[in-house]
Order: C-alpha cells, then sequence, then structure tokens
C-alpha cells in the first residue's frame, strides 16, 4: 500500500455501445500518485463487481492498464487463486499454436455470456506497480483473462470474437445448462 492512497472508490463501469469501449488505449508514460490511485480504484471495483479482471478503458481511462484476478469458479475449480495484480502497458511476446474455445462474460457486457477462441498459453510482458519489467507464462484460464483484457487495450469486446452468436447466453441461461456443458468450454467469470 501506499501512504498516499487514503481513499478507494468503485468506479462505474462503462457498458458496449459507450465509444469510449472502443478507443485504443494510450501507453502509460508514469507510474505517478494519479495512476496509483486509479489502480486502487480498478482494484476495488473489480472486487466488488465479482470481476476476475479489468481493464482501465472499462472506466473510461484510455490507458494501458489492467487488473487480472483469478480465483478458482464454477467452470475451473483449479484457476489459481492469486493475488489481484495490475499489469501497465503489457505485450504477449508469444503463445502457443494451439487455441481453446471457452465461455466468456464481461462487466461492460452485463447479462451476456459467449464462447471464444483464445491461445492456450501466453508469454506475456508487463510493468508491475513499481515499474518493473516482468515476463510471465499463462496457462488457461489465467491466459483468457490476460487476453480478454488485453482486448479492451485495442478497442475489442469479447462478443467481437463470438463466432456463431446462436451460442450466446444469458447468464439465467448460462448458469442454468452450466451441469450440461461440454467440459471444453472453459471458465465464464466476467472480466
Ligand atoms: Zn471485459
Amino acid at each position: 500500500m501506499w501512504p498516499f492512497v487514503m481513499r478507494r472508490k468503485q468506479l462505474s463501469v462503462l457498458t458496449l455501445g459507450d465509444p469510449r469501449l472502443r478507443l485504443a488505449a494510450q501507453p502509460v508514460e508514469n507510474i505517478d500518485d494519479r495512476l496509483q490511485q486509479l489502480i486502487n480504484n480498478l482494484l476495488w471495483t473489480a472486487e466488488k463487481a465479482n470481476g476476475v479482471g479489468i481493464a482501465a478503458p472499462q472506466v473510461g481511462e484510455s490507458l494501458q492498464l489492467f487488473i487480472v484476478a483469478s480465483y478458482p469458479n464454477l467452470r475451473y475449480p483449479h484457476a489459481p487463486r492469486m493475488q489481484p495484480t495490475p499489469m501497465i502497458n503489457p505485450r504477449i511476446m508469444a503463445h502457443s499454436d494451439e487455441q481453446v474455445i471457452g465461455w466468456e462474460g464481461c462487466l461492460s457486457v452485463p447479462d451476456q455470456r459467449g464462447q471464444v477462441d483464445r491461445w492456450r498459453e501466453i508469454e506475456v510482458e508487463y510493468r508491475d506497480l513499481h515499474g518493473h519489467l516482468k515476463r510471465q507464462v499463462f496457462t488457461d484460464f489465467v491466459a483468457r483473462i490476460f487476453q480478454h483484457e488485453l482486448d479492451h487495450l485495442q478497442g475489442t469486446v469479447f462478443v467481437d470474437h463470438v463466432d456463431d452468436p446462436v451460442t450466446l447466453l444469458t447468464d439465467a441461461e448460462y448458469f442454468a445448462q452450466l451441469d450440461s456443458m461440454p467440459v471444453i468450454a472453459g471458465p465464464s467469470e466476467q472480466a
């Protein structure tokens, strides 16, 4: 924690149709007090919304910054429970040939779930809160969250990747059908 960050605020999340969700976000130049405050608010907003991730453009801040906050869930009981991690100026450096299809939801697309192909494994780079360069490999659920959030930095939303709109479900239908879904269809917490 930073002594100068005393407040944290739940931010309102933009929803599909807001043109700000379609902008390409700018690289973060300075990790200053204002950015730390934004990160604090994003962490709090994701937690309050039970999100496994959130990107700055979702709260109207056009910056290359997101939070990844995986935890075990119904679809992915073995997902790692990780300390929610802010990732600044994130990039994918390499990825597996293999793609996997899985369910996604989004805090900016309320009450919709859809199936999206993602790389199963990715090697990524980002700056942490202290500006240190991190290089990590993520697989499966965390790799999916990362790719979903990275899309937000490019003005892309998961519904853009849903090849077959017939697969779109409301939350109520998603949970009603959960038990009968093939295991291959992965996690679907919102991000
Ligand atoms: Zn999202």
